[in-house]
């Protein structure tokens, strides 16, 4: 049994937390570009110079950088079994890029978990994230930036996966035990198989 999953949701909607979340309860790995990117500028390594400024400007990494990062992630062995994508595909060009991958090892995804919370909510959640974890892109001037760039390029694969018939859409406000009982209720629904 494989389960090849995205997380696509606003930024303090909380595909974080729940993708790990869904990533063990179906014994895949979650893959974070966002946590992959921090980890490399915390590390210093050449991708992490080359991305920090484009990060803490709220930006996004070029698609070739960050399709390359996904790739290399998804060729080892752990993700054989499936995977949990948070952050990745963000705009049409990954998603041909996915697409290009997946098909090039005649893959297919499962489904598109589309986590869904009102605007302010997700605004609030994330200033509460700023005070508590002191994130360098969470100022309230690069927060804004980025929930344009998420509803400008981000929401527009939900169109594409939803024409293929990929996408469950979840309620992302209720207790994070909630949220993530629903989100596997649905993916049991489609016929994925929960691990033990
Ligand atoms: P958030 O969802 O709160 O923006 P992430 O951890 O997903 O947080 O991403 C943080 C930053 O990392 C983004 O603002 C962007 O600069 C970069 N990043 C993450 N994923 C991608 C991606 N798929 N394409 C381009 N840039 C990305």
């Amino acid at each position: 049994m494989t389960a090849r999953l995205l997380i696509v949701g606003p930024q303090g909607s909380g595909k974080g937390t729940q993708g790990v979340r869904i990533a063990e309860a179906f014994g895949v790995p979650a893959i974070s570009t966002g946590d992959t990117f921090r980890a490399a500028i915390r590390d210093q390594t050449p991708l992490g110079v080359e991305v920090k400024a484009i990060i803490e400007a709220g930006n996004l990494v070029p698609d070739e950088v960050t399709s390359a990062v996904v790739r290399e992630r998804l060729a080892q062995d752990d993700a054989a079994p499936g995977f949990l994508l948070d952050g990745y595909p963000r705009n049409l060009g990954q998603v041909n890029d996915l697409d290009a991958f997946l098909e090039s090892r005649d893959e297919q995804l499962d489904a598109v978990i589309e986590l869904s919370v009102p605007r302010q909510e997700s605004i609030d959640r994330l200033i509460t994230r700023a005070a508590e974890q002191g994130r360098t892109d969470d100022t309230a001037e690069v927060i804004a930036h980025r929930l344009s760039i998420y509803e400008n390029e981000t929401a527009p694969i939900l169109g594409v996966y939803g024409e293929r018939g990929l996408v469950v859409s979840i309620d992302g406000v209720g207790t994070l035990d909630e949220i993530t009982e629903r989100i596997v209720t649905a993916l049991v629904a489609r016929g994925l198989t929960p691990q033990g």
